[in-house]
């Protein structure tokens, strides 16, 4: 399997630290809002990747962080009068209902910055103790850039015209810091705003330092995978591995990973341009499965333009899936039992090549692009070669080759047909019926019917209740 590195700028064959295992951390949302759709890119395309290296048979340690302390945070909650957690906890619970929407499996473990301050002190003590870090006269610590030598290494950035630019950039109570690239990791409070006590001053941290020390507690001092926007490599992520190799003298991570943007009308989609849609509003229009497919039609390097057309696009694609399976659920229903024939087992083998056709792609550095057009091939071949006539064996084999391929995308494809809670009472009323008429056969098969889809039936005092198994 191949990871196009940034470190590297190349594809580098994956080679876990630990065989068997893989650790990832991906940079998550700052919750002050609902997430948008831009958001949800890494979301996906990361999730995607965890997928496919867990049906590879690695174990995946994920870790996701909610930046549940920030500027933005806390201007919203001064608006609303409320404290800061109430607005972090807030969409905190909005996010987790969007990635379940978006099939986004939860990440081994979630942290939150306020529930690591302690970590975040302990790092920038070692820090400043190293001498990578300084405090200045009002207690806001600095890291110090000149003193890690391969300072730039991840954005490959021209140091010096940065320094020179950043000179005059520098804002007002700046002026303490002894370089322009040098960046807060503790900075003093400020009026109405949520603080910690620490050994420099009544404070909060800096944005990049709780990456750095959740991964360290979460994931330890090296992992295999870190991940996130490319709006993220500098500063972010170029500062985390400035603070976490010089904290702990470890390479930080070995493989970088970023999604190219989602842009609309070819600009970048933003909370601060104000040109963006949420998760939500997507959900009014769409079942998000298909954001979720067009999403995973474009490589996740590559830049995506969010229109209407491309998700009109998406929806028919991921409709001729569905409906290739839904096809197929149909014909198992009447296909005949017994092994498969000669003709099957062949064809049985050549659709395995479907398989390799996806893998191929995904060991491409997670070309999901290609992936879907393995599955839609795949999907030619049983419309090609299912029939009436076909057993069931072989149907049963495609179908559980197509929801494969599609689950590792997180694709939900075999929508099982639900009975709907109006459907269950009214066979409930039709078997009351049945035994008052003492049509026992009939209210049996009714119950018969309703056990066949999960519906438990308890007879009560009050009358009948039912639950879902
Ligand atoms: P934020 O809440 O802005 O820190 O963003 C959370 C994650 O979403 C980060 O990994 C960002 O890089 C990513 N992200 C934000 N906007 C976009 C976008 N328009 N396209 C792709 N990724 C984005
Ligand atoms: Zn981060």
């Amino acid at each position: 399997m191949k990871i196009f590195n940034t470190l590297s700028r190349q594809k580098e064959e994956f080679v876990p630290l630990v065989e068997g295992k893989v650790s990832m951390y991906v940079c998550g949302p700052t919750v002050y809002n609902l997430i948008h759709i831009g958001n949800a890119r890494p979301m996906i395309v990361f999730d995607t990747a965890r997928r496919y290296m867990e049906h590879k048979g690695y174990t995946v340690n994920y870790v996701s962080n909610f930046t549940d302390v920030d500027d933005k945070i806390i201007r919203k909650a001064n608006e609303e009068g409320v404290d800061p957690s109430v607005i972090s906890e807030r969409y905190i619970e909005e996010c987790r209902k969007d990635m379940q929407a978006l099939n986004v499996k939860p990440a081994t473990t979630h942290p939150k910055a306020t529930e690591e301050i302690g970590g975040m002190i302990e790092m920038i003590q070692t820090l400043i103790d190293k001498d990578h870090a300084y405090v200045g006269q009002d207690g806001t610590v600095y890291f110090k850039t000149r003193s890690f030598g391969q300072y730039g290494k991840l954005s490959h950035k021209n140091l010096d015209d940065l320094r020179s630019g950043g000179r005059s950039l520098l804002v007002s109570g700046e002026e303490q810091k002894q370089d322009p690239l040098d960046f807060v990791l503790w900075k003093p409070k400020k009026e109405g705003e949520p603080f910690w006590e620490s050994p420099w001053c009544e404070g909060r941290p800096g944005w990049h330092i709780e990456c750095s020390v959740m991964s360290k507690r979460y994931l330890g001092d090296e992992i295999d995978i870190h991940a996130g926007g490319e709006d993220l490599i500098f500063p972010h992520h170029e500062n985390e591995i400035a603070q976490s190799e010089a904290a702990n003298d470890r390479e930080f991570a070995k493989y970088w990973m970023h999604n190219g943007f989602l842009n609309i009308d070819n600009k970048k989609m933003s909370k601060s341009e104000g040109n963006f849609f949420t998760v939500r509003d997507i959900s009014e229009k769409y079942d998000l499965q298909v954001l979720r497919f067009f999403m995973l039609s474009a490589h996740y390097r590559s830049p995506l333009n969010f229109s209407a057309e491309l998700m009109e696009a998406a929806k028919n694609g991921l409709e001729r899936i569905v409906t290739c399976v839904s096809n197929l659920n149909f014909l198992l229903k009447n296909a005949k039992d017994g092994e498969m024939t000669e003709a099957e087992q062949k064809l049985a083998e050549e659709a395995k090549g479907f398989i390799s056709q996806f893998d191929e792609a995904m060991d491409d550095d997670f070309n999901t692009a290609d992936a879907i057009s393995a599955i839609f091939d795949l999907v030619k071949f049983a419309n090609t070669h299912v029939s009436e006539e076909t057993g069931k064996a072989f149907v049963q084999a495609i179908k559980e080759e197509i929801v494969l391929l599609s689950d590792i995308c997180g694709l939900i494809v075999d929508k099982k047909e639900e009975i709907l809670d109006a459907q269950i009472e009214e066979l409930i009323q039709e078997r009351q019926a049945a035994r008052k008429a003492r049509d026992f056969a009939r209210a049996d098969e009714i119950r018969d019917t309703l056990a066949a889809q999960g519906i438990i039936l308890e007879d009560t005092r009050e009358g009948v209740k039912w639950k879902r198994a």
